[in-house]
């Protein structure tokens, strides 16, 4: 997809994307940017998040969405800085080699997921939901995966239940918000073509292959088409999609056989 600016739906809307420093986030910080947003980069790496802002002269903030004070905090120097929160993309979130089949995988490592991909979400949903009822407006797009929608047998079970009660969060939030104005949907992608994902592939060839099978397109996302589809909910043009499983998947979750 090209890099080029089509467009400025989001002129003056003020955006905070956790995970802001790298992957999916700093490819969204980039696209809101530039189609006009004022964005709060928020990552628990500092120098990460600082470049990035500087970059699209937004603001950084460091944050651990694990701890609910500094969410909160993080929230509130947003809407201290710009005035208002329209767009918060709850999107930080990790999957660690220690989480993998039930059977190998012990509390700490289900607990640590849990808390990074799930109490997260729930932390910034309920710090910003206030600050957008005032308003009557506002977009929240939560990132699930797809695997919230389909089973793998290659399991990181606290991960795909963790995006599994991500979906239904933010199912559930849409429609209890619905009236006040304010959308709320899960973004799935699909596998997306990261440096994290591009390290594991490159030491294993049979695993690359054994999930290339399965998706229709023969490739991986690419970052910033994952922030077209959060640009697009972020904007009016999504004015009547909320409560929504928002599939970037290039079709892996619809296909039985691919094309050879
Ligand atoms: P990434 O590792 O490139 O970026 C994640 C960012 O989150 C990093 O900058 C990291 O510093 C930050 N972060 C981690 N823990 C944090 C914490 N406690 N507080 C604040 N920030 C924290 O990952 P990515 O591939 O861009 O993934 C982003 C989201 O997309 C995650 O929720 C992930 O589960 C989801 N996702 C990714 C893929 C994929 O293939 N990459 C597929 C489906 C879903």
């Amino acid at each position: 997809m090209s890099e080029e600016v089509i467009c400025r739906r989001l002129v003056d809307r003020v955006a905070v994307v956790t995970g802001g420093g790298s992957g999916i986030g700093l490819a969204t910080s980039r696209r809101l940017a530039s189609e006009g947003a004022h964005v709060v980069v928020a990552d628990i790496d500092e120098a990460r998040a600082k470049e990035v802002a500087t970059e699209v002269n937004g603001i950084a903030v460091q944050c651990d969405v694990t701890d609910q004070e500094s969410v909160e905090a993080m929230f509130r120097t947003a809407f201290d800085t710009y005035g208002r929160i329209d767009i918060a993309f709850n999107n930080a979130g990790i999957s660690p080699p220690s989480d993998a089949s039930i059977l190998d995988t012990d509390l700490e490592a289900w607990r640590l997921v849990q808390e990074v991909n799930v109490t997260s979400v729930y932390y910034c949903c309920k710090a910003v939901i206030p600050y957008m009822k005032k308003q009557g407006r506002g977009s929240i797009i939560n990132t699930a995966s797809f695997v919230a929608v389909m089973g793998a047998a290659t399991s990181q079970i606290s991960y795909s239940a963790s995006k599994g009660a991500v979906l239904s969060m933010s199912r559930e939030l849409g429609v209890e918000f619905a009236k006040d104005g304010i959308r709320v949907n899960a973004l799935c992608p699909g596998p997306v073509d990261t440096p994290l994902l591009q390290e594991l592939f490159a030491k294993d060839e049979v695993a690359a292959q054994r999930r290339m099978v399965h998706v229709p397109m023969g490739r991986f996302a690419q970052a910033n088409e994952l922030a077209a589809a959060v640009a697009f909910l972020a904007s009016d043009d999504a004015g009547y999609v909320t409560a929504n499983t928002f599939l970037v998947d290039g079709g892996i979750s619809s296909a039985y056989t691919t094309p050879i």
